[in-house]
């Protein structure tokens, strides 16, 4: 297994934004690991990434397995090693990722250069080679050109050439297109999971979108308040959703021929970290709530953490 994630919770300071957390990931499939603001994706996605440091958090319990070693185990530098090179990171923001002084071919051209050890022509090869195929028009044009002087899509599609020019094996995405217009946002994640099947990758795609889940995954990870929700392969909980949160993020996704304005989305909101329900941590918010809801955690089984889910579901 590529990556396993095993009960993980995480603390910052007084509070733990993550309890539980688990999922695995292996080569040539994509994860979506979906949720509202405040649910605690991009948390997990540091864990992965070995830098909750950066905001003060740590592991308090469970694991996070790269290739089959456990990252808290590894000191700094091992994990800065991995970074990068073994484990790609597409972040939300391409500008975080850039230098907005340095030009395009050069940024890219270093990823192969620090961490497969190539030429400068080699990498330059590479460079327009990974450019080509990520749909880039006059790809040499552009390694000439500054980040400015590329529009948001452009941008992001070179955050993902920079992440794959140093082949790694896993690549985990957070909200890669998020800030793009739908149709762009598309494209960008059809050629992200097109790349990720054809190098036989593991991609963890972090997402607030059921609709980008459905273009792309092959399992989903359904995350609520730092607990998962549900889990499984996507056509299974399209199809059959068990957990009410699963289904009314899928309501969520705007069809053809859906009236404006007809989408209701899901009343309330996420609770803050320290303001978190005993019991499910959903109902406040769930239609089908009960007594035992508000007093007892529901487990995880067969994919799904509910007292009561929805009819039909498997399990
Ligand atoms: Fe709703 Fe209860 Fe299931 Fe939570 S456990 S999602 S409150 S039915």
């Amino acid at each position: 297994m590529l990556l396993e994630v095993e009960n993980l919770s995480v603390t910052i300071g007084q509070i733990s934004p993550l309890e539980g957390v688990g999922f695995s990931l292996d080569r040539g499939e994509i994860l979506g690991l979906v949720g509202e603001s405040g649910s605690g994706k991009s948390l997990t996605a540091l864990a992965v990434t070995g830098l909750l440091p950066l905001i003060d958090g740590r592991v308090t319990a469970g694991h996070v397995r790269f290739a089959g070693r456990d990252l808290a185990a590894l000191p700094p530098c091992a994990l800065r090693a991995l970074r990068g090179k073994r484990i790609g990171l597409v972040t939300q923001n391409p500008m975080t990722a850039m230098d907005p002084v340095q030009r395009i071919g050069a940024q890219v051209d270093v990823m192969s250069r620090l961490h497969l050890g190539l030429s400068a022509a080699a990498a330059r090869a590479r460079t327009l080679e990974l450019l080509t195929r990520l749909r880039i028009p006059e790809a040499a044009a552009v390694c000439d050109a500054y980040p400015h002087q590329l529009s948001g899509g452009m941008k992001q599609r070179i955050v993902i050439a920079m992440a794959l020019a140093a082949e790694p094996e896993l690549i985990v995405a957070d909200e890669p297109t998020t800030a793009l217009d739908v149709t762009v946002q598309a494209q960008i994640i059809q050629l992200l999971g097109e790349e990720v099947k054809r190098r036989g990758l593991g991609l963890l795609l972090i997402t607030h979108d059921m609709g980008v889940v459905a273009q792309v995954c092959d399992r989903v990870a359904v995350l609520y308040a730092g607990r998962i929700a549900e889990l499984g392969p996507v056509g299974g909980i399209f199809a059959r959703p068990a957990h009410p949160y699963t289904r009314a993020l899928i309501d969520c996704i705007p069809r053809e021929g859906t009236a404006p304005g007809s989408l209701t989305g899901i009343p309330g909101a996420v609770p803050s970290v320290t303001t978190y329900p005993l019991g499910c941590r959903f109902h406040p918010r769930c239609p089908r709530a009960r007594p035992i809801c508000s007093a007892t955690v529901p487990p995880l089984l067969n994919g799904h953490a509910c007292h009561n889910p929805l009819e039909g579901a498997d399990g």
